[in-house]
């Protein structure tokens, strides 16, 4: 009787339940089932120097390839897994094996290589997010120096006062913090200012723009000035072509990150990019 009203149950969930959340819970179950059985696996994408050409670091992705080999994209599934709170186990491991890859690239030779670790705001509001962070940086032995923490303009957002505590927490692990995606989620500017943060990041939309008209470069400009302006290191990401990266590089932009240079690539690539092509000038 149990099992008929079980399924009597389901039956109506599932039909009041529309397309798209069916679909959501289907992902759910398979992105827990793939992450319990390995099969997602982190990608870094090197950062550059625009002046010298070198790469001075680079941003760990997550990816997942599921069984018949199909890619599913981060922003995709990356709210699936905030959502059903499997973000917290997957981002301690993101940032377990960002570290551990860090930590070994060091090893060979990469002496002031950065790794910068995407954290998502349900996982920075878990009350055990910075003893996990101290975990991950206390177990790995990564340098807390050489790993950055990027969190999104519209979570920097929300809740003012807690951000602040905790920004000012994670500084004291050493760790520094870049405001992902920055341009696109109006923040205040005196608010801005009174946040512990070392690093932005120039959404990839307003280097897009920069190549159209005046106009189009102004919000680029605007936070290369702001950088300035803040003492805070700015990264352009999403650099496609050369006459963007030129740009930027007239700007007084320092960093940047994009297709151009390289594409996120596996842990074993990245190794063999940064000992051959990299280092040699050609990249
Ligand atoms: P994001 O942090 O802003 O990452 C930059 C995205 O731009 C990446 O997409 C990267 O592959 C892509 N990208 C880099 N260079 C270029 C370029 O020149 N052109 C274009 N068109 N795209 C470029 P990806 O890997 O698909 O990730 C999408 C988003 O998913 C990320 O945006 C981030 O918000 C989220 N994400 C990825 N991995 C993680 C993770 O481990 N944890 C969390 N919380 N979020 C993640
Ligand atoms: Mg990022
Ligand atoms: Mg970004
Ligand atoms: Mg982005």
């Amino acid at each position: 009787r149990a099992k008929s009203m079980q399924r009597a149950g389901h039956f109506y969930y599932s039909r009041s339940m529309g397309v798209e959340i069916r679909e959501r819970v289907r992902m759910m179950h398979a992105l827990r089932t793939a992450f319990g059985q390995n099969q997602l696996f982190v990608v870094y994408q090197p950062q550059i120097d625009l002046v010298t050409r070198r790469p001075v670091g680079a941003e760990a992705l997550l990816r997942w390839q599921t069984a018949d080999g199909k890619f599913v994209s981060p922003d995709k599934f990356i709210p699936i897994a905030e959502y059903s709170g499997l973000i917290i186990d997957m981002g301690e491991w993101v940032m377990r094996t960002a570290c551990r890859e860090l930590v070994g690239l060091r090893a060979a030779g990469h002496d002031n290589f950065t790794m910068s670790i995407n954290v998502s705001q349900v996982q920075f509001r878990h009350p055990y997010f910075l003893e996990m962070l101290r975990r991950a940086l206390a177990d790995t032995g990564a340098p807390p120096e050489f790993v950055e923490l990027e969190i999104t303009e519209s979570m920097a957002m929300e809740e003012p006062d807690l951000l602040i505590k905790m920004l000012a927490q994670i500084k004291q692990t050493g760790v520094s913090i870049a405001i992902d995606d920055f341009g696109t989620g109006f923040s205040s500017l005196s608010y801005l200012q009174r946040l512990q943060i070392d690093r932005l990041k120039i959404d990839r939309a307003f280097v897009t723009e920069i190549t159209g008209s005046a106009r189009g470069s102004s919000i680029a400009e605007m936070v290369i000035q702001l950088g300035r302006n803040l003492g805070l290191a700015v990264i352009a990401e999403g650099v496609e072509d050369e006459r963007q990266a030129q740009i930027l590089q007239s700007l007084g932009c320092p960093l940047a990150q994009g297709f151009l240079f390289a594409r996120p690539m596996t842990a074993d690539a990245l190794n063999g990019w940064l000992s051959n092509d990299a280092l040699a000038g050609v990249a």
